[in-house]
């Protein structure tokens, strides 16, 4: 077989060529923008062109801060196209954080929205390596800031050239991008993605057996481009010539519900938190969904009841899968077998609450304390990870050896697989809770506790306890719109007959938000702490 280079560029290159009418709607600060994915194409080009103009060159890091919309997807293909690297930024991390990977990551120029300006400002003094800062805005005149030297997006584009051609002779294990985990301790640590396993990661997102992304589809991704790329989303939109909705900065539920009515969304993805905001506003407006096909769930483990009320209440379809930063990310992806669709309305909702099978492409071991767990849904044990997307260290960083070692990469998620090899993540292993020597699992309670209709959000924790070690605390959210309220012990009657005794909450604590992490996974370290506060141990 002949030996073409996988890569990114290449991508855009086919959409340009075979999709060029298909549209990109990008709603930024100021308006909304309608453009097609030749006018997508020959903007990358003025910007590889310009970024050349600027002194990039191949392998160079290009930093972006910014939230989902269409010039940062063309940054997504410029940076790879032109053999630099593509390094997305969470931007909702702290700004000693953001330093840090800035710094870390040698990036040489950085992109930024508009409202990101002032974070960056307070920072600049610190920045080592960059060299220019672009700000993306749709005005004519460049905003007040004390960044230099500092480019205008558009302007950028105007001397560049539209004929720039893609680099085409690179190796294709050449980096092509690059993210932090969002670190809940510690300082952040980096991963590099190739040409080649971005590449093959986004064809996984074609496959039948996962998101079957096409085409026909209209995908808007809601998970932040800083978050794993969007789990590689606009790569498969751009490649697969779907039509692509970027929902912009700081949008709410209400704007997501819109734009699924008005452009008639098939596909889209995003964590938990997001979905059970959008369920409020759909149950509470009255929007037409039936355009969508499936809604992407990842990041942290979906509630059933979640899953339930997509499916039965409002009959859209609910898919869930998972992933981390270090798998690129997308791992198991949850469908029914052909073999399953006959099962109770309820046993498909349990299967649909697993996170799935693997993928085609990857590989998995689980190991648990009497070597390698069976499938049998109950031996549990660690998700040991290998394949051609999944990272095999972490960038300039000591510990990589404790997450990658004898060729596999440990995930740090405690997992059981069903007969039918679908895995359900049990836990972090941080966050398993020890009581008396067994282990409890925060997730399988709040997922019970969350299938309460009166209760918005749940997350439990861990709080040390002289006799048992640690003991479960349930903190919990009402849902807000009810003025009823409900009581600890009517909580805890309700998820009875679901666990053994010793393992259901010591105590309920009612709280009016559960604090969240940059990327909207609830921020399990914080809650401890104030659990520890409350209880003063
Ligand atoms: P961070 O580690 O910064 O939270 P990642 O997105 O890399 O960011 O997080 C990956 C982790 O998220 C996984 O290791 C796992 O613990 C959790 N996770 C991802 N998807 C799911 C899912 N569908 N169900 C449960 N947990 C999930």
């Amino acid at each position: 077989m002949m030996q073409t280079p996988l890569t990114v560029g290449s991508m855009l290159e086919h959409a340009e060529k075979f999709f060029a009418k298909k549209e990109v709607i990008s709603q930024t600060h100021d308006q909304l923008h309608r453009l097609t994915y030749a006018d997508v194409g020959e903007r990358t080009r003025r910007l590889m062109s310009a970024l050349n103009q600027l002194g990039i060159e191949k392998g160079d890091r290009v930093g972006t801060l910014a939230w989902n919309h269409h010039r940062h997807l063309e940054i997504y293909f410029a940076a790879p196209g032109m053999n630099a690297v593509l390094h997305t930024i969470n931007i909702r991390l702290s700004p000693e954080h953001i330093a840090y990977i800035i710094n870390h990551a040698e990036d040489q120029i950085l992109f930024i929205d508009e409202d990101v300006l002032p974070l960056i400002e307070s920072i600049q003094d610190q920045l080592k390596t960059v060299k220019a800062f672009v700000v993306m805005t749709d005005k004519d005149t460049l905003p007040e800031s004390s960044l230099t030297p500092f480019y205008s997006y558009e302007k950028l584009l105007e001397i560049g050239d539209p004929q720039q051609a893609f680099v085409t002779d690179m190796d294709e294990n050449d980096p092509a991008g690059m993210c932090y985990t969002s670190a809940t301790t510690g300082k952040p640590k980096g991963v590099m993605y190739s040409h080649r396993g971005i590449v093959l990661h986004t064809m996984a997102l074609g496959l039948a057996n996962t998101a079957a992304v096409s085409e026909s589809d209209v995908l808007m991704p809601v998970v932040p481009q800083f978050h794993v790329n969007a789990w590689g989303m606009p790569f498969a939109g751009t490649w697969f010539g779907s039509t692509l909705v970027m929902p912009g900065p700081h949008f709410t539920a209400k704007r997501l519900a819109d734009f699924i009515e008005r452009y008639r969304v098939t596909v889209t993805a995003g964590v938990p938190t997001i979905w059970i905001g959008l369920l409020r506003e759909l149950e509470q407006g009255s929007y037409d969904t039936s355009s969508l096909r499936g809604v992407l769930c990842g990041g942290a483990a979906a509630p059933k009841g979640l899953i339930q009320a997509f499916e039965q209440k409002l009959g859209v379809p609910f898919a869930h899968a998972y992933g981390a930063t270090e798998t690129t990310p997308l791992v198991t992806y949850s469908r029914l077998k052909s073999y399953q669709q006959n099962l109770s309305e309820e046993d498909k909702i349990n299967e649909r609450a697993k996170q799935g099978a693997l993928v085609p492409g990857i590989e998995m071991k689980v190991i648990g304390s009497n070597g390698e767990a069976a499938w049998n849904g109950e031996d549990m044990g660690e998700l040991l990870l290998r394949g051609p997307w999944i990272a095999s260290e972490y960038y300039k960083d000591d510990r990589t050896e404790e997450a990658f070692h004898d060729g596999w990469f440990h995930t740090g998620d405690v997992i059981t697989v069903d007969e039918e090899g679908n895995i359900q993540i049990v836990d972090r292993t941080k966050d398993l809770i020890k009581s008396g020597g067994e282990w409890i699992s925060s997730v399988e309670l709040e997922n019970a506790i969350m299938a309460h209709d009166k209760v918005a959000e749940a997350s439990v924790v861990g709080m040390p306890d002289a006799e048992w070690q640690e003991r479960p605390i349930a903190c919990v959210v009402l849902q807000e719109d009810l003025n009823e309220t409900v009581s600890k012990d009517e909580l805890l009657q309700f998820i009875r007959p679901k666990f053994a005794k010793w393992s259901l909450p010591d105590d309920v604590l009612f709280f009016d938000e559960i604090p969240k992490t940059s990327v909207g996974k609830f921020m399990k370290r914080q809650l401890r702490d104030h659990v520890k506060d409350h209880y003063k141990v």
